[in-house]
């Protein structure tokens, strides 16, 4: 028999740099073999990205030991946003009977409502730590996208985004706005990032990315920049945006989960 341990190791590598996006190491330090979704993949998406190492992406999904209690930083995010899935589906075919997998959040079908299982809901630090993970899952997932249609993702510019969200040092802000109605979007199956020219450059000139994300609007302070435009660019979201108008209620500042409407309460006209 022919040995076969000459072989070079032909797996498949998630590469293009060579250098992980997050912790900046290469070959052989860390491996690539293991695909990273760009956007998780329980909500639907099925893009695959590159440059990100092996550790730095089971980071991401794994309980993370330097937070209490040990929420995941995608966790957060697939909560949230299954969440929203879920309510925007409910009224839709074939959805009717869906059950809710949530680890953190009950659901009354009667009332079409959710609330945090009690065990949490009274917990201040349970939801400071499920916000903060929820906002590194944010930029997160913005570092991964931006890599993967710029190949530009290891741009010092990004250090900060980088230490937040795979180390969880710093704070980075991040602006919602919060809508008095909500539209839904025609395909809740496929989350994907824009990377239109007009977001390019309110990254180049203000350092500001504007997330959209199936209704939801997000402002992320991606470069240093942001901390010099902050009050312009914000106060020209607003105006563009009709802050305080019939369809947008206000632009705040990120500091609890409960500031986003993901129980849908405009939808389902509850409070
Ligand atoms: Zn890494």
């Amino acid at each position: 028999m022919k040995s076969y341990r000459s072989i070079p190791n032909m797996r498949k590598e998630y590469i293009k740099k060579g250098t992980c996006i997050f912790c900046g190491k290469n070959k052989p330090e860390v491996s690539f073999y293991e695909k990273p979704h760009t956007t998780p993949h329980s909500l639907g998406s099925n893009r695959i990205g590159f440059d990100i190492c092996d550790s730095c992406n089971h980071f991401f999904g794994e309980p993370d030991k330097s937070m209490f209690p040990r929420i995941a930083v995608e966790t957060s995010v697939k909560e949230i946003f299954g969440l929203i899935r879920f309510m925007l589906n409910l009224e839709s075919e074939g959805h009717e009977n869906d059950e809710l997998k949530s680890k953190y959040f009950n659901f009354w079908r009667s009332r079409k409502t959710l609330q945090f299982r009690s065990t949490f809901s009274g917990m201040s630090y349970f939801r400071r730590t499920f916000t903060k993970q929820f906002k590194r899952g944010l930029y997160e997932i913005f570092l991964q996208e931006y890599h993967l249609e710029t190949e530009n993702g290891l741009d010092p510019r990004f250090d900060r985004v980088r230490r937040y969200a795979r180390y969880g040092i710093g704070d980075l802000p991040v602006w919602h706005l919060q809508m008095r109605m909500i539209f839904v979007e025609k395909s809740l199956d496929v989350p994907k990032l824009h990377f239109d020219p007009s977001s390019i450059d309110d990254i180049n000139t203000y350092g500001f990315y504007p997330m959209y994300l199936w209704g939801f609007w997000f402002y992320l302070e991606v470069t240093p920049a942001a901390d010099l435009t902050r009050e312009v660019y914000l106060r020209e979201q607003a105006k563009k945006m009709g802050v305080g108008g019939f369809v947008v209620e206000d632009l705040v500042l990120l500091k609890d989960i409960s500031q986003i409407d993901f129980t849908l309460r405009q939808l389902y006209g509850r409070n």
